[in-house]
């Protein structure tokens, strides 16, 4: 499936633009931290965007209303690299080893699948790339997309 280039910069922005009725609605403040130098990555942008989604998601529900969500880009050498961090409850230790696990969720029955972080990191290691998680419980959580530019 690797067969554009893309700015994931503007991937990301696309993504943003589909949540920003919820986090307005949440007053959710959204920061962006972009590199203006991140080489053009070869990827699926369909299947990157939906990851990006689905992390976007998950940091609107866990945010409380006045939090915040931070999408910082940056490069190094070959990868690219997306983070999106927000100032929800976060993920309490026990859980972090879990949470990729398909149909893993911890919200109420109609609420979540538990599919978007096990679909997520299946695309993302399809791309070449894999998916980091820094949590500590009360103290939000951070997920960092590593792609190959
Ligand atoms: P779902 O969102 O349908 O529950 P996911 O695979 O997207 O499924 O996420 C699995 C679980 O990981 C969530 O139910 C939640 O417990 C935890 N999780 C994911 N993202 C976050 C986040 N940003 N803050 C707190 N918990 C999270
Ligand atoms: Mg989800």
């Amino acid at each position: 499936p690797v067969t554009q280039t893309a700015d994931i910069n503007r991937l990301l922005l696309d993504m943003l633009t589909l949540v920003q009725t919820e986090t307005d609605a949440k007053n959710i403040k959204v920061v962006k931290k972009f590199s203006s130098d991140i080489p053009k990555i070869k990827t699926d942008p369909p299947l990157l965007r939906q990851v990006f989604l689905n992390l976007l998601n998950n940091a609107v529900q866990a945010v409380e209303g006045n939090g915040e969500i931070v999408v910082t880009t940056w490069s190094c050498d070959d990868m690219a690299f997306a983070q999106i961090s927000d100032t929800g409850p976060g993920i309490p230790e026990a859980q972090l080893k879990q949470i990729f696990n398909p149909f893993y969720t911890t919200k109420p029955p109609g609420k979540g699948t538990g599919l978007g972080l096990s679909v997520s990191l299946r695309i993302v290691n399809q791309l070449g790339g894999y998916i980091t998680v820094e949590s500590e419980q009360g103290m939000g959580a951070s997920f960092t997309v590593h792609v190959p530019v």
